[in-house]
């Protein structure tokens, strides 16, 4: 393929992108397609020769397509939204095709600066103090691994990288049973390990840790020998919307020389409508914060912020500088290599600087709070309706309900027919052990009208 080809080509794939997003109601949520569908489609043996690109796009067209699940559809109400607004993937189209690699200042100046002033738009734009600084982790699950090997480091006098971690003491970090995956696989990743990874039982609307439950159980652990190293608390947590009241749960921590890292992965983005942080009152007393410009944001994916009040400490955990990677006479800069687990970085800023130019903060808060009123409304009539109860009550714009005098297996079935008719899609979570129906609204083309289109699947269905 030569430039001119790239070019023509190039040209087709926005047009092609544009009908995609413009019709994009008229196909299912979910991909209809069963397991091994796609792959019989595909030779078992690469091909020797060249292939045209005409032959390349319409396999593409026939054989993918019908296996992707669409993200980006405006009635995509299942986990949580995956946001690609259009100005972010305009700048993914630049950013592939200048591809550098952004991992000191000097292998791209403008790459490292873009981002250090988009992360302070970011904490600006979610309401935390000056003093944190930010930079860009390819997921909350990276960010929480740093964080956790943070903890770590911290808890052992920086000893652990050097000496491992056989022999030391037996360090502890507290989160609540509400928590995402990701603080536990970052528990086994980074040597801690699951027994270490203590989760404490949570009450209330807001399903928070008890603060008593959190001294009691790190004076119990000092008594057994063990070294509380870490807090990880929840702003928004996966499954209905679970929040710590940080305040708290962080003067604890400080009182005990903890480390504590709040994952507000999807919460987080809400933060820059200033009636909803109420939710976090008491993050700008954390040591770390994590939340996803790729979910709710719409900056596409991988985009997730990580605020740091000592990046320092983070840098004396991940920096490491072989001969091949130092740079001569420029001391003060920023190389956020040192600040990530993965060496090489693409230029994720440049998504969040269009972004936030297109729509000004206020075209981002007013999506998120037409999310969290049609939720709510959502919420009000099915609760209303003698079919269905509410399980937990909206948090932000996620709500959880059940099938009323069904069993589980009938919530699932529910979800299930549902998500084969194609027209919605919905999620399920288990709430107190029995299985529940997830609603989240915030995939960023969504209207109320789509909202609404989950009262009459829902009325079919049910049927
Ligand atoms: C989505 C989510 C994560 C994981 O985010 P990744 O960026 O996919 O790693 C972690 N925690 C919470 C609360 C989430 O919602």
């Amino acid at each position: 393929m030569d430039w001119d080809d790239f070019a023509r080509w190039g040209a087709r794939l926005s047009d092609w992108g544009a009908d995609y997003h413009k019709t994009l109601r008229d196909r299912p949520v979910r991909a209809q397609t069963a397991p091994g569908e796609i792959a019989a489609q595909l030779p078992d043996t690469p091909p020797d020769g060249a292939e045209d690109m005409e032959a390349i796009f319409a396999d593409f067209e026939r054989i993918v397509m019908p296996g992707i699940t669409h993200w980006q559809h405006p009635r995509f109400f299942a986990y949580f939204p995956a946001n690609a607004a259009p100005p972010s993937m305009l700048a993914e189209m630049l950013v592939s095709m200048i591809a550098p690699q952004c991992m000191l200042w000097q292998t791209s100046p403008a790459a490292t600066e873009v981002e250090t002033k988009m992360l302070d738009w970011l904490r600006q734009a979610i309401g935390l103090p000056a003093g944190f600084a930010g930079v860009i982790q390819d997921s909350a699950s990276s960010a929480t691994l740093a964080a956790m090997l943070v903890m770590r480091e911290r808890a052992l006098d920086w000893q652990g990288n050097v000496a491992g971690l056989s022999g030391g003491p037996r360090l502890r970090v507290y989160c609540s049973d509400q928590v995402h995956s990701s603080i536990d696989r970052a528990a086994w990743v980074s040597g801690i390990g699951q027994e270490n990874l203590v989760k404490l039982p949570t009450s209330g609307p807001q399903r928070g840790v008890d603060p008593e439950a959190l001294r009691t159980a790190i004076a119990a652990d000092r008594t057994a020998g063990f070294k509380p190293a870490g807090l990880i608390a929840v702003t928004g947590a996966t499954g209905m919307g679970a929040c710590d009241d940080l305040s708290a749960l962080t003067a604890i921590a400080k009182a005990e020389g903890l480390y504590t890292h709040v994952d507000a992965a999807w919460a987080g983005a809400a933060m820059i409508c200033p009636e909803y942080r109420a939710l976090w009152q008491g993050v700008e007393q954390a040591d770390s914060v994590v939340f996803n410009p790729h979910k709710w944001l719409g900056a596409q994916f991988d985009c997730s912020a990580h605020f740091l009040r000592d990046p320092d400490a983070l840098r004396q955990t991940l920096a490491i500088r072989p001969e091949y990677l130092k740079t001569h006479g420029q001391a003060d800069v920023t190389d956020y290599s040192e600040w990530s687990i993965p060496l090489g970085r693409r230029f994720r800023a440049l998504k969040i600087w269009f972004l936030i130019r297109a729509y000004g903060l206020d075209g981002l808060r007013s999506r998120i709070r037409n999310h969290v009123t049609w939720a709510e409304g959502l919420c009000e009539t099915l609760r209303a309706d003698p079919r269905f109860e509410i399980v937990t009550d909206p948090i932000l714009s996620l709500f959880t309900f059940r099938l009323a005098g069904g069993s589980d297996d009938d919530q699932i079935a529910l979800v299930t027919r549902i998500n084969d008719d194609g027209r919605v899609y919905l999620t399920q979570t288990k709430i107190d052990g029995h299985s529940a129906i997830r609603f989240q609204a915030g995939q960023f083309d969504c209207t109320e009208d789509d909202v609404k289109a989950v009262l009459t699947v829902l009325d079919e269905m049910t049927r």
